[in-house]
């Protein structure tokens, strides 16, 4: 039943946005989820777990990993996808924000992987990280974001290649998504971001979604330290 039976999935940045049309995905394709967030979420399914939590913290990702294994005894995939972006040129960017968007972005991967590697290597799971354009396209004011986001690709394939056998890990480009994220944008500077992609629009998290769900499950079973643009294009043009 689904690309994703009885597996067990962590999805962080679960409340919105990407994160939310992940865990819509997973339930569908038949995997339970752990759903991360920072803010607050009531799920009201058996097959949905809410964990509140700042995965920038060890400690988050302590009560993460013993929730898998006390809740449903394995984990099979792990989605690390929240972020945090301040938008400023790197001289006016505060050093705490700098700080904070490598934490959020960057480090909690790493916090994710030293606390779930040993219940991945254990159902051979896979991992997909959420990498953006930043990481391959200079954009003004993302600093942090862009250094973050260029590590997180790098990381992905580390990772690929120190767990090999046993765990495949793979990163998802998004492009510009229609999210929240989009909200305090300009008119001008969303019109020039999808003129800046070869489909002409925004894409929708559940293509993202789409994307993510392909390189959790068995059918990208010899995909692994790739990276797949979900970009609309963009930086094809
Ligand atoms: P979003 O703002 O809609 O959702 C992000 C979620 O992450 C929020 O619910 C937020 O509460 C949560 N979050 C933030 N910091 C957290 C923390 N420290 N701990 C736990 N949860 C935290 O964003 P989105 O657009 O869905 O973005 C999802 C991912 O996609 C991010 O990694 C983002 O960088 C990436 N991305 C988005 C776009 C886009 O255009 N939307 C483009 C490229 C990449």
């Amino acid at each position: 039943r689904g690309l994703l039976p009885g597996k067990v999935a962590v999805v962080t940045g679960a409340a919105s946005g990407i994160g939310a049309a992940v865990v819509e995905r997973f339930l569908r394709e038949g995997a339970r989820v752990i759903a991360v967030d920072l803010t607050d979420q009531s799920p009201d399914r058996p097959d949905l777990l809410a964990v509140r939590g700042d995965v920038s913290h060890a400690e988050t990702w302590r009560r993460i990993a013993d929730t898998a294994r006390a809740e449903f005894g394995r984990l099979d995939v792990l989605h690390s996808n929240a972020s945090t972006v301040v938008r400023a040129p790197a001289h006016e960017l505060p050093e705490d924000d700098w700080d904070r968007q490598l934490s959020v972005n960057l480090k909690a991967t790493y916090l994710a992987v030293r606390a779930c590697a040993g219940l991945l290597k254990e159902s051979r799971g896979a991992v997909v990280l959420t990498s953006s354009v930043h990481a391959l396209v200079g954009l003004p004011g993302h600093p942090a974001y862009a250094a973050a986001k260029g590590g997180l690709v790098s990381l992905g394939r580390q990772l690929a290649v120190e767990y090999g056998p046993e765990v495949r890990v793979n990163t998802v480009i998004p492009g510009p998504i229609l999210t929240p994220v989009w909200d305090g944008i300009g008119e001008e500077d969303r019109r020039r971001s999808v003129a800046a992609t070869a489909a002409g629009r925004f894409g929708r998290p559940e293509e993202v979604a789409a994307a993510v769900t392909f390189l959790a499950c068995a059918e990208s079973s010899y995909v692994t330290g790739a990276s797949l643009l979900v970009d609309g294009g963009w930086t094809a043009v």
